[in-house]
């Protein structure tokens, strides 16, 4: 191992962790298993402050695993809309159901056991492995990388397996056998308040000392990344079909882009709808890219009318916008709905004026 003293490492974290860390989420005053399970895996690839309304809303509505094992799908995919990576959330559903009847509501205490969960990593496991059952073990999410990345001066790109390799040995070697909660929420805090992605502040930090990417004066350039290949850019039609206060919305795969969500039809699948109504496009209404993690998808939106349309197939409804019913929207395209009917009120009021 690099020539570090893993003892002054772990201390100097702790120590910064308990005068300024944090301390005041809410799934750090009450860490139990669900909470800390729920929380790591909402703030997997999203900002803790995006996160919190969220979190408060799901642990209201499903304050332990049992309630969101026998949740609808569609009810969790709702309270999960606007928070992307809708994966997560289908994951967390389908795990809070092997818990219950697998383990009788009890979440796995063995690392292998809890990796074997949906939507359940390493790093996953490992934080809920410290946070919920204060065991020692190891995380290496994006701020820990960043933040080990500098201190070792590691000059190859991160997103390298062989990097991520050499990462996480060293990840475990500095995890210390006492105090792993303080240590590794101070990892977690370091990266996110101190040693940021841009502008890092190396003169509040506790590990500055021997830091060798401070010393070199290369913190600013820490880490590389190997460049990723520009994303592809895919087009998607689909069609705004309203009727007073309804409009025609269908789901979507299980598997794909917002799997499971609700969303307006694509201009292909108005074919589903048998037998087939007399469907009027109109002008194109509005365009816009939503961008997704490996592909940007350029939306482009119709108007149309409908007539002659008999009962609806499985998998398509006619929603109501004022009502607030549980069905997870796709949040792009839940904010072409609030336009679409927006414009609609000013119209009419205009017109009545
Ligand atoms: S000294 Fe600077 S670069 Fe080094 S770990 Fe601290 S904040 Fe990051």
């Amino acid at each position: 191992m690099e020539n570090i003293n893993t003892d002054n490492f772990s201390q100097a974290v702790i120590s910064w962790q308990k005068q300024y860390g944090r301390h005041d989420f809410p799934w750090q005053k009450d860490r139990n298993v669900y909470r800390v399970w729920l929380s790591e895996i909402m703030l997997q690839q999203t900002q803790v402050n995006t996160v919190l309304p969220y979190y408060n809303r799901f642990i209201d509505r499903f304050p332990d695993v049992f309630s969101l094992a026998v949740a609808n799908i569609d009810e969790v995919l709702f309270l999960w809309s606007g928070l992307g990576y809708y994966s997560r959330a289908r994951n967390l559903h389908r795990s809070a159901r092997i818990v219950v009847s697998q383990f009788k509501g009890v979440f796995p205490n063995r690392i292998e056991e809890l990796q074997k969960l949906p939507g359940i990593g390493r790093s996953t496991a490992g934080a809920i492995m410290v946070l919920a059952y204060k065991k020692r073990a190891s995380i290496l999410d994006g701020n820990v990388k960043r933040v080990l990345a500098r201190y070792f001066a590691i000059y190859e790109p991160i997103n390298l397996g062989s990097t991520e390799k050499n990462l996480w040995r060293l990840s475990d070697e500095l995890v210390p056998d006492k105090e792993v909660i303080p240590y590794t929420q101070g990892m977690m805090d370091l990266g996110a308040i101190i040693c940021k992605r841009s502008q890092p502040l190396c003169e509040r930090c506790p590990l500055q000392q021997a830091c060798m990417a401070y010393h070199k004066q290369v913190q600013h350039v820490l880490p590389n990344r190997e460049k990723q290949k520009e994303k592809p850019v895919r087009q998607s039609d689909f069609v705004l079909i309203t009727q007073h206060q309804l409009v025609l919305l269908k789901q979507r795969p299980k598997v794909g882009i917002w799997g499971g969500l609700w969303s307006l039809p694509q201009r292909t699948e108005l074919e589903q709808l048998k037998p087939q109504p007399i469907i009027a496009m109109g002008p194109k209404w509005l365009e816009f890219r939503h961008t997704f993690s490996h592909f940007y998808l350029d939306c482009r939106i119709y108007q149309a009318t409908i007539d002659g349309l008999q009962a609806l197939p499985m998998g398509w409804i006619w929603y109501n916008s004022s009502y607030s019913v549980s069905i997870g929207l796709a949040a792009p395209i839940k904010k072409v709905i609030r336009q679409w009917f927006l414009l609609e009120s000013s119209n009419k009021s205009r017109s009545s004026s």
